[in-house]
């Protein structure tokens, strides 16, 4: 029977993966359809302290990886495709193969939509970001486009200004979900300009963004928008499918942890980055969770055996 396993080989998996290979309790790592998780698509990651030249996330990843390793975590690749409680911890499923373990760490992440047309995926990484806070300052002075209409797209709205020459807010409703003051922030701001309710139909460029046709919802009209940069802002879908009977999600699937710990509502079930972390979505708060996730760990599996 493993002691931990750690499901996802982002910043938290990796990260939980080093605490708990250095507390000796041999980790078994999966890896899932997407290692490195999120990250390996940023050609630049500029952001993780500790690294002052920039290093592509893909890169970043693998030096987590080494870092598990080094201290003796374990890897499997392949999809669980189920989990189940029994008698001393949890059972998952990998094909025909059952893998018992004392305790769980969910650290699956959470997948940002994309916009459902084939050109975003050409571009993506080639001026189509999901994250203003990792990309913004690459668009000093250029134009570019959010899409969205909730805290985010507002939030990423306001904080490209500092960087953008003009930031088009594109919205495919004339109502915003976003909080009141979030949309006044970004109304008030002289950079930002606003189509609503427009959507983007195509992502034009050779080999970067050069600009959009926006279709108009209401009217129909088509209009081509130049813009070096488009970042998309249409939520996240945390990767929690697996785990929607053992542990209490919220309205948007993001499991529940205890405040100021990874614990989820199941004992020996931890969570650790973007499954859980609706509001901030970055790298190094992945890696700081995935580090508690492998404390909390440690400590149950303690007051395991001193109870036996
Ligand atoms: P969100 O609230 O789910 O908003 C997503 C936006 O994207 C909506 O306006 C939605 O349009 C639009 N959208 C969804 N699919 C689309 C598609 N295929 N094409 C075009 N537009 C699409 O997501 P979020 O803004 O990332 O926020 C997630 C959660 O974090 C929310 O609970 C939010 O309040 C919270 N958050 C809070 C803060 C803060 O408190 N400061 C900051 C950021 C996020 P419709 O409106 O038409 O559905």
């Amino acid at each position: 029977m493993e002691n931990v396993a750690i499901l996802g080989t982002g910043p938290a998996g990796l990260s939980a993966a080093i605490y708990a290979a250095r507390a000796d309790l041999k980790p078994l790592v999966i890896e899932g359809s997407t290692p490195g998780g999120q990250l390996v698509v940023s050609p630049e990651v500029e952001n993780y302290p500790g690294f002052p030249a920039p290093m592509s996330g893909m890169e970043l990843m693998e030096l987590f990886k080494k870092q598990a390793e080094r201290f003796g975590a374990g890897f499997l690749t392949g999809e669980i495709t189920g989990v189940r409680a029994t008698d001393g911890g949890y059972a998952l499923q990998r094909g025909p193969e059952t893998i018992e373990t004392r305790t769980v760490i969910i650290a699956t992440g959470a997948l940002a939509r994309r916009l459902p047309i084939p050109s975003e995926a050409k571009f993506y990484g080639k001026g189509v970001s999901g994250c203003a806070t990792c990309d913004g300052a690459f668009f000093r002075d250029k134009d570019v486009i959010v899409v969205g209409g909730g805290n985010t797209a507002m939030e990423d709205a306001v904080f490209l200004t500092r960087f953008a020459e003009t930031v088009t807010i594109v919205h495919r409703r004339e109502y915003l979900r976003a909080a009141p003051i979030e949309v006044e922030k970004a109304r008030s701001n002289p950079k930002i300009k606003w189509m609503i309710p427009w959507v983007i139909q195509e992502i034009a460029g050779d080999q970067l963004v050069t600009g959009a046709t926006l279709r108009n919802k209401k009217t129909g009209e088509k209009r081509h928008v130049a813009c070096d940069g488009i970042f998309v802002a249409i939520g996240h879908d945390p990767k929690t499918e697996l785990f929607r009977d053992l542990v209490d999600c919220d309205e948007h699937g993001f499991v529940k942890v205890q405040p100021w710990s990874t614990r989820t509502s199941a004992p020996g079930i931890f969570a650790c980055g973007d499954v859980c972390d609706p509001v901030y979505k970055q790298a190094v708060v992945a890696a700081g969770t995935g580090c508690m996730a492998a404390l909390d760990a440690q400590k149950y599996l303690e007051s395991m055996t001193n109870n036996s």
